[in-house]
């Protein structure tokens, strides 16, 4: 045998190796013993391993870890949160069909809805976030899938799952609800009668700003059916060592997830009685318009909220936020690293919202110890406000504890 063919052909008997981790196995094609397996390799597609794109170790061991999370029957791995969401839309929607999104729906997902749906034939049809059982008025024998996001993409809007989900399926509809925020320790939208459990997992899941990968979980075989062929037809696959990282992501999941939701609620807290911010939006905060919805359908919060600011001169945001020590600008969240992102709230919105227009930050609570993170903010606001940078806030900050 030449040298080169024996490169490729000597094989070393493998020994196990009981670690404690999932093991990362790389692989396209796989082999099969007899012309007969080769020929019925479809019907592993599935359950089994056909080939790499189609499912592999890792990636079964996250699904699996996942649809436990989520209560679910099972859950199918999607090359990002937005390709997630893509997968439900052409896995249920036909030309024909109609969509409602709620106006505070992740941005690319509503721009998504106008470039890639509209020109395959369905419509997308837009709500109020606020609406609950009155969205009947706008279900009817067209409208196939609605969308939830709770609470909505930097406003923060609560939506009442369940009565959106009784109204949808009395009207034949079915329902997917992305969880992102609370992820599922914090809501588990099966336990609500959601259809589709949407994650990105790039976000608290991996943890670790290094990862992207989606996920959607349903209650039965048929839906996760439907899914797995229509992520075929797209080519979607996720690589094993994504797995592998989102995997050790989730392992701290909960003690990360525990530690920013206390910090983000109590510098919420804080930055609520602080001049120069017009309101704090976030859930958990009593007064906060969704609470109520909150307290009843989750069982913890993200560290993920938004503040609106004062009216102040041109400039000033940018003195706040490109002068700050630890918090980054950035667009994703739910990694270590606290993140700020400014926008303007009308600009994202489409219908009239409560919350008004001007300027709005949203803030992403990492791991740094939370004084460290209050006095970059303090400091940051006395920026916004053309104010000398004074001591006040530390001092108010001493009254929230
Ligand atoms: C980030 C995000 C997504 C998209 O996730 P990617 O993995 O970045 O594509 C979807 N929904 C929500 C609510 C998000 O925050």
């Amino acid at each position: 045998m030449h040298r080169e063919t024996q490169i490729l052909h000597t094989t070393v008997a493998t020994e196990p190796f009981p670690a404690l981790t999932v093991p990362v196995h790389h692989g396209s094609t796989l082999v099969f013993d007899t012309v007969e397996e080769f020929l019925g390799r479809h019907t592993r597609f599935y359950d089994g391993y056909s080939y790499g794109l189609y499912g592999h170790p890792v990636a079964k061991a996250l699904e699996a870890q996942i649809a436990a999370l989520e209560g679910a029957e099972r859950t199918l791995l999607a090359p990002s949160g937005m390709a997630a969401i893509t997968l439900v839309n052409l896995a249920v929607l036909r030309t024909g069909d109609w969509v409602l999104l709620p106006d505070s729906l992740y941005g690319p997902a509503k721009a998504a809805a106008r470039s890639l749906l509209e020109p395959l034939g369905i419509k997308p049809v837009l709500y109020a976030p606020g609406e609950g059982k009155s969205i009947a008025t706008r279900l009817g024998d067209r409208v196939r899938l609605v969308w939830v996001e709770a609470p909505g993409s930097f406003g923060m809007e609560m939506q009442d799952i369940p009565a959106i989900v009784a109204a949808a399926h009395a009207a034949g509809a079915e329902v997917a609800v992305d969880g992102t925020w609370a992820s599922p320790l914090g809501l588990r939208a099966l336990d609500l009668g959601a259809d589709y459990a949407v994650q990105a997992l790039s976000k608290y899941v991996s943890g670790h700003s290094d990862v992207l990968m989606g996920s959607v979980s349903v209650a039965d075989e048929a839906r996760f059916r439907r899914l797995k062929d229509r992520s075929r037809d797209l080519g979607y696959g996720v690589s094993p060592d994504d797995c592998y990282l989102t995997l050790r992501g989730l392992g701290t999941l909960a003690v990360r997830l525990e530690r920013q939701a206390r910090s983000a609620l109590t510098l919420a807290r804080w930055l609520s009685g602080q001049p120069g911010i017009r309101g704090v939006l976030h859930p958990a905060l009593p007064d906060d318009p969704g609470h109520s919805l909150w307290k009843r359908d989750f069982r913890g919060a993200g560290s993920v909220f938004s503040v609106l600011l004062e009216p102040a001169e041109t400039g000033r945001l940018s003195a706040f936020l490109e002068k700050m020590r630890l918090f980054r600008i950035g667009a994703s969240w739910g990694g270590l690293h606290s993140l700020v992102a400014p926008a303007q709230f009308a600009e994202l919105r489409s219908m009239p919202s409560a919350l008004g227009e001007g300027e709005l930050v949203r803030i992403s609570i990492g791991l740094e110890h939370m004084d460290d993170l209050r006095d970059d903010l303090a400091a940051g606001l006395t920026r916004y406000r053309g104010e000398g940078e004074g001591a006040r806030a530390t001092e108010r900050w001493a009254a929230a504890e």
